[in-house]
């Protein structure tokens, strides 16, 4: 390729809207420009990065047994309703009507339509495992489009949706993804972790690994081990219980606290820790109120209760609910004697009460009465109150330990890249995806599923790989291993030198630029490191005077001088064996 034909325009200037490095890398460069709001253009350069990416994961997903095929992007909103999640997705979910006024999706991922061509074409325990997969665009409709490719509302994911006859099939299916999805990020040159991993709206209760490019810019917090191998999204993560000193239980009392409702407030008036609170919040759910009870000093994991009282809708009740079930302002709620059902707009609504399992040890704890302007003091659990159920409800905070070894557990933020989930019969069941087992028995297929966001991980390569200069490309995904640059396009020498080198690359199977451009030297080394092509040669004045070419590392950031007869054979076998080593 001759850089005068390329269409990579770069830009001096960083682009005021781009917050992360790699989205104002990926426009400067000139690897992408936007169309609209989490909706881009690939130019050529990302074009390449993107097939390379994706041939990774194409060889990896083959290797597994995997088949490729394409389903369709636009999806009929009955087979959304036949899974129940028409009305649970959201706004996320791209919705639009053809000319008869029928309904449709634009797919965000694809369990339905994969679970309707599988129930329609397999019927025989024989013929699985199945496990199928596309490169291909989805649409979500985010919230909060932003940082570029990372968070787009079109982007490109690969997802492999796997069919089994029994749970043990699924875990081999499942073990064999995780080993891929490892080799597909070593392969890209990245640091990740897996991590234990909430299900969200895909669903599933069989367990889930994120893979998380580890990040500064990363949206996602997780913790991890060093000294074994436990890694979690916080989201996730298990927090033990950490008890506080022992005390002989005191006689229940009431405190006068007037005006007194934060937890910040509360202790200032009664001069003691956060600790020794014990926070009551009410949410509404479509299963009715739940009731969280927490450490004064801790924070609610809203995802852990959501999955543990199994609702699509939770939020904090309003003042008016809270009135009604404490009987008292709003601050003064508090787990002692509260009522178990409610009645709301003329019904009568359950409370469950959901107690963290750290409050069970606090001793004469403090806690709202119910009563404007009253707290109460000296409250134990199991004797001043009880609950529906005591588990972990809360976040883990930074300095506790690993809830597998007890060592310090350590902090990082990620990007997600990938996700593995066992999804179970989640799908097969609501669309009858049966098969006949060995025993003639009908059963319901086993399946999982395991994404990868193709176009977010050339952007999280970015975040990993870059300086002042620009993008620092990973031999294995650059959209060119090497750019010939001859000091002066007018000088004929030069030139004919520079043609030769880049002739004798590209016979050897190397990805090569010429810069044939009219351009000042300075102008040229400036684009080839923002770019980030792994080696620049340079052919000059100086250098011919001496048989010889520059070769510039740019990750070392070191230049050496090569013989011009060896230098493309001895860079092209450098490549090589790079790329080698990744493969493993
Ligand atoms: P997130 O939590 O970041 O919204 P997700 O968990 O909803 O992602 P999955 O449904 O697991 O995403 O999708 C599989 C992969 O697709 C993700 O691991 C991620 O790499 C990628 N991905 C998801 N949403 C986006 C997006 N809006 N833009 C770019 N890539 C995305
Ligand atoms: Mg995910």
């Amino acid at each position: 390729m001759k850089a005068s034909q390329l269409l990579s325009p770069t830009l001096r200037e960083t682009p005021a809207e781009a917050e992360v490095i790699s989205h104002q890398l990926l426009l400067r460069a000139g690897f992408i420009r936007k169309a609209a709001a989490g909706v881009y253009t690939y130019l050529p350069l990302a074009q390449r990065v993107l097939r390379k990416i994706s041939d990774i994961v194409r060889q990896e997903m083959d290797r597994e047994g995997g088949q490729e095929i394409t389903l369709p992007i636009i999806q009929p909103a009955e087979l959304w309703m036949e899974s129940g999640r028409w009305n649970v997705y959201g706004d996320e979910l791209f919705r639009l009507k053809d000319r008869h006024g029928r309904d449709f999706a634009l797919g965000p991922t694809h369990e339905e339509i994969i679970t309707d061509l599988v129930r329609g074409e397999i019927h025989s325990y024989k013929q699985l495992p199945l496990l199928l997969y596309q490169i291909a665009n989805k649409y979500r409709d985010e919230r909060r489009p932003r940082f570029g490719l990372m968070r787009g509302r079109e982007f490109i994911m690969k997802d492999l949706y796997s069919f089994d006859r029994d749970e043990e099939g699924l875990a081999n299916t499942y073990k064999k993804m995780y080993d891929a999805y490892t080799r597909v990020f070593t392969r890209c040159g990245l640091k990740f972790r897996p991590v234990e991993a909430d299900a969200g709206a895909i669903g599933g209760k069989g367990g889930t690994h994120e893979f998380m490019v580890i990040a500064e810019s990363g949206e996602a917090a997780i913790v991890y081990c060093d000294d074994c191998d436990y890694a979690a999204n916080v989201e996730k993560a298990e927090a033990k219980p950490q008890s506080l000193a022992e005390e002989a239980a005191a006689e229940l009392a009431e405190v006068k606290t007037p005006g007194v409702k934060t937890i910040e407030e509360l202790t200032k008036f009664l001069g003691i820790e956060s600790d020794r609170l014990i926070k009551t919040l009410i949410y509404q759910t479509e299963k009715g109120l739940v009731v969280a009870v927490i450490r004064g000093d801790r924070q609610l994991n809203e995802i852990k209760l959501q999955n543990l009282v199994d609702t699509v809708q939770l939020h904090l009740a309003d003042d008016g609910v809270v009135r009604l079930l404490t009987g008292a302002e709003v601050g003064f709620a508090g787990p002692v004697q509260l009522p178990a059902t409610v009645c709301i707009d003329g019904q009568q609504v359950q409370v469950q009460v959901i107690v963290d399992e750290e409050v069970t040890l606090v001793a004469n704890g403090i806690t709202g009465a119910n009563k404007t302007d009253i707290h109460l003091k000296n409250v134990n659990y199991g004797r001043d109150f009880g609950a529906h159920q005591v588990t972990d409800l809360r976040m883990v905070e930074p300095g506790e330990p690993c809830p597998r070894c007890g060592s310090p557990l350590r902090w990082a933020r990620g990007i997600e890249v990938g996700q593995v989930f066992k999804l179970g019969t989640k799908y097969s069941k609501a669309l009858n995806a049966n098969i006949l087992d060995e025993n003639g028995k009908s059963r319901e297929m086993v399946m999982g599923c395991y994404g990868i966001g193709v176009s977010r991980t050339m952007a999280s390569a970015i975040e990993q790989n870059y300086d002042e200069n620009g993008i620092i490309w990973p031999v294995s995904i650059a959209p060119f291993h090497v750019i010939v640059v001859p000091v002066s396009a007018k000088d004929d020498t030069q030139m004919q030198a520079a043609e030769k080198i880049y002739g004798q690359l590209r016979e050897m199977g190397i990805e090569v630029v010429l810069d044939d451009r009219n351009e000042r030297p300075g102008v040229k080394f400036k684009d080839a490191d923002l770019i980030g092509f792994p080696y620049r040669l340079t052919i000059g004045p100086k250098t011919l005077a001496e048989d010889k070419v520059e070769v510039f590392n740019r990750r070392t950031g070191q230049s050496s001088l090569e013989d011009i007869e060896t230098v493309a054979k001895n860079i092209a076998e450098l490549i090589k064996r790079e790329l080698d080593q990744l493969v493993g």
